[in-house]
């Protein structure tokens, strides 16, 4: 069996990020809100966030706490308008393989497994 590690991943049919959508300012954000952080409104309705975007910005992060693997990419992907902050994976981290404006798809990868067998699934994004 496999879980999201985070609420927002949907795993099936296909594994895609969904977000809430302000149903008066259109403002999208992740996770549960008593209201939109844009408008005040209260009423929110569900929106697939496309699997693919433009890398917005990214850092490469060379020192992190002990046991996490660097280096790393991180940045944020914008989807169809929405911002994700994400990790980029299935490439090196150097500088040259990693531009601004490059675009990225929607990746998932298995994190580990508790002492049930259950399997965590992350996510990033992987240049197309
Ligand atoms: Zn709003």
């Amino acid at each position: 069996m496999s879980i999201p590690i985070v609420d927002y991943l949907v795993l099936e049919p296909k594994p895609h990020l969904v977000a809430q959508e302000c149903t008066a300012c259109k403002a999208k954000v992740f996770g549960r809100h008593n209201a939109c952080p844009a408008c005040f409104n209260e009423s929110f309705a569900e929106y697939e966030v496309p699997t693919t975007g433009i890398l917005k910005t990214f850092t490469i992060v060379q020192f992190a706490a002990k046991g996490i693997p660097v280096p790393y990419t991180t940045g944020i992907v914008n989807c169809g308008g929405m911002d994700v902050a994400a990790n980029i994976t299935g490439v090196e981290a150097i500088p040259e393989n990693i531009t601004r404006g490059m675009e990225v798809q929607l990746a998932t990868f298995p994190l580990g497994k508790d002492a049930g067998g259950v399997e965590a699934i992350g996510f990033g994004f992987e240049p197309v």
